[in-house]
């Protein structure tokens, strides 16, 4: 079964939604902060196969009320969801100068992933070395959502046991970083997404959930494996993470 460990499902039309959703194929979609957690809640209410991410995304710390941590842990209370995600840490010239706050409400949001014992989805942006100190105070299980990074930087997240999440920019003739996270680490280290809407494929206009079949066929002929493998390793791959149930 394919997995789009990733994607952003309340972002999509509710035409487009209801077009790309694939009934044989599992979602777990991220929320950014309390603006869309219910939104997101209800998603993975009303479709069995949809699966919900609940956190704040370091683009909107600064938007957030200033109880929105303890908000969500009374969302964690309530209903637990199956990951908290989209959380992490962009420190490219957009973000540094919440780089504070993005720190305390990370950090606040692994405390929360060590007690509830959640799996988390991870952004990182230009912030490795504070992001792998966090990492190995808390320990989380989880994903780091479309990595783009040297293979020895990736290593340093492989040997916390996370996964890398691998999204349509690895179909790009160019990407020679994400095919080499590929080639070098293989399969196993991997999980799809497709971090719908927000990639698009080279020459389209839009992304879409079903680009995630672009993402197989490059990992499989980057891997020399067939797309039925790539589907069934990274499937496997995201139940360890998810426990998807
Ligand atoms: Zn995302």
């Amino acid at each position: 079964m394919i997995v789009d460990t990733h994607c952003h499902l309340d972002m999509l039309t509710p035409l487009s939604l209801h077009a790309e959703i694939d009934s044989a194929r599992r979602y777990l979609t991220m929320s950014t902060g309390v603006q869309n957690w219910h939104t997101v809640s209800n998603l993975c209410g009303t479709h069995a196969n949809v699966f919900a991410a609940l956190g704040i995304h370091p683009w909107f710390v600064a938007s957030q009320p200033a109880d929105a941590i303890s908000s969500l842990q009374r969302l964690l209370d309530q209903n637990r969801p199956t990951a908290l995600g989209e959380i992490g840490l962009d420190f490219s010239s957009a973000h540094i100068a919440q780089r504070h706050e993005q720190l305390r409400v990370f950090e606040a949001q692994l405390v929360l992933a060590k007690e509830y014992a959640l799996p988390v989805s991870l952004h990182v942006i230009k912030a490795h070395a504070q992001m792998l100190a966090l990492l190995k105070r808390y320990r989380p299980a989880g994903v780091v959502h479309s990595l783009g990074a040297s293979t020895e930087l990736a290593q340093q997240y492989i040997d916390l046991g996370l996964k890398i999440g691998v999204n349509s920019l690895v179909v790009r003739d160019n990407a020679r970083r994400y095919h080499q996270l590929v080639t070098h680490f293989g399969v196993e280290a991997i999980v799809l997404e497709s971090d719908a809407p927000n990639i698009v494929l080279p020459g389209a206009k839009s992304g879409h959930l079903y680009d995630i079949d672009a993402t197989i066929a490059r990992i499989a002929q980057l891997s020399g494996m067939h797309n039925d493998d790539v589907i069934s390793l990274t499937e496997h791959n995201a139940q360890q993470i998810f426990h998807f149930s």
